[in-house]
């Protein structure tokens, strides 16, 4: 785990409702909801509802059982916006694409254009 931000992050700040997002589904410790800058069809950001966590890398390392938590409301977004098949992305360190550094899956489906993965 990191040290804990002073300021929160913006996706603790949608789990929060302090700022708004359309939430698509949630558990006790994860959120999902649709990037407001989407690259499919189907583009939806799974997260953790708590910061601590970088990238997908110290997750597993540290709670693999969040990572397989927040991989299953992947796939239930993914029946219930989608045919069931997705993509799940996960931008990791800045010369990948991550901007956020609090650990996110990107969920698309739906039509992709070639080389359209998020970031
Ligand atoms: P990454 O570049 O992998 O760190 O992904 C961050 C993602 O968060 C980008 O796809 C952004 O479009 C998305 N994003 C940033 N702010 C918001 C927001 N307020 N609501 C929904 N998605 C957001």
């Amino acid at each position: 785990m990191t040290e804990s931000a002073t300021e929160p992050t913006i996706f603790e700040r949608i789990a929060a409702r302090e700022i708004p997002a359309r939430i698509v589904a949630e558990t006790d410790r994860v959120i999902a909801f649709h990037d407001i800058a989407p690259k499919a069809p189907v583009h939806v950001v799974v997260t953790t509802k708590q910061a601590g966590y970088r990238d997908v890398v110290e997750l597993a390392e540290g709670d693999p059982a969040l990572l397989a938590e927040l991989v299953a409301v992947a796939r239930d977004v993914a029946d219930d916006l989608a045919d069931g098949d997705f993509r799940l992305v996960f931008n990791t360190g800045g010369g990948a694409g991550q901007t956020i550094f609090h650990v996110h899956a990107h969920l698309l489906a739906g039509r992709l254009e070639e080389g359209s993965l998020a970031g």
